[in-house]
């Protein structure tokens, strides 16, 4: 693969290509973005050029034995970190340490989810960063810099992935094979710009239900008719679901474009407007967007490693209906302090 075989994100193609014609590489770069944006498509080209023996510019040349072993996925200056059990730990990078120091050709090390290496791994990193060998080219890719240790972060040139438009996704899920016009569209809607994530949406085929059970969802909470008992054993179900970030990721969205159905009554700027007709009520849109803080908080939350679901879910839905409550009882003012 080469660089002019991936769409957009002009910013990036401009630097590396800069970088990768006039010679002057970092021995270190950090792209970063959310996960499927496509930072692992571009780490690995990158990968592929700074390992070219034949390279003219900025593309890798396809022809080399390098450019022909890099396709064939077997490599050996190519070494890959990726977590074992949500970590990258000090062992990873001790065990492949030895070759990072072989001179005579270049070697890259692509490190995947660099966000989620051990302190330890960090440090052991760092030291290797602080004096690296010639030839060798460090390529993390993580969703956010901040993740980082900051003086890794402060060795490497940084980059960052931008959503694609909804034209560069609908031709990479061509290229993959989505062909139905159906899945196609709701796939580019929903992907927010990222091409793994639409790609995934395209290839799940119980994504339709799972919008169809959020929009349920939303709609039951907002009817504000969910006994206490109701709640508390919602919240059990949905904590115990694999799915249950998506799942609700999709009811921010119908919110969202609930929102935005009040605000400006225009069905283009909704992400899934097939739900809107039967739906979306009249409502205040300061409670909607209370609503949406209250998913954006609790979705937070869940990222997070050791949270406990089921309290997480239990208090986001109590706390949504309550407001609905307030707002029915009170239709004049929305209590202070939100
Ligand atoms: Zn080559």
């Amino acid at each position: 693969m080469r660089f002019s075989d991936l769409l957009e994100q002009d910013q990036l193609r401009r630097a590396l290509t800069e970088d990768l014609s006039s010679g002057a590489f970092s021995h270190a770069y950090l792209i970063t973005g959310p996960s499927g944006s496509g930072k692992r498509t571009w780490g690995r080209v990158l990968a592929c050029a700074l390992l070219c023996r034949e390279r003219r510019g900025a593309e890798p040349c396809g022809n080399c034995i390098s450019c022909r072993s890099f396709s064939a996925g077997r490599c050996p200056a190519l070494f890959s970190l990726e977590p074992e059990n949500r970590k990258i730990k000090t062992e990873q990078i001790r065990e492949i340490r030895g070759q990072f120091y072989f001179e005579g050709m270049n070697r890259v090390c692509l490190i995947c989810r660099a966000e989620q290496m051990t302190a330890e791994a960090a440090s052991s990193l760092l030291k290797i960063l602080e004096d690296p060998p010639p030839g060798l080219y460090f390529i993390l890719l993580a969703e956010q810099a901040q993740q980082l240790h900051s003086t890794i972060v402060s060795r490497c040139r940084r980059y960052s992935m931008q959503p694609l438009t909804a034209g560069a996704i609908e031709s990479i899920l061509q290229q993959q094979g989505v062909s139905q016009p159906g899945t196609t569209s709701l796939a580019v809607r929903m992907s927010k710009g990222l091409p793994g994530l639409a790609l995934a949406i395209a290839q799940d085929p119980s994504y339709e239900i799972r919008l169809r059970e959020a929009g349920d969802l939303s709609a039951s909470l907002a009817a504000g008719k969910l006994k206490p008992r109701e709640i508390i054993g919602q919240a059990a179900a949905l904590s115990e679901r694999e799915d249950l970030f998506s799942l609700l990721e999709n009811v921010y969205l119908y919110y969202r474009d609930w929102l935005i159905w009040q605000l400006c009554r225009s069905e283009s700027l909704l992400i899934n407007p097939a739900q809107h007709n039967h739906s979306f009520k009249n409502i205040s849109p300061r409670l909607l967007e209370t609503v949406l803080e209250i998913i954006h908080e609790t979705l937070k939350e869940l990222m997070l490693t050791n949270v406990n679901r089921r309290l997480a879910v239990e208090r986001m839905l109590i706390e949504i209906q309550r407001r609905y409550l307030y707002a029915q009882s009170d239709r004049c003012a929305f209590p202070a302090g939100r």
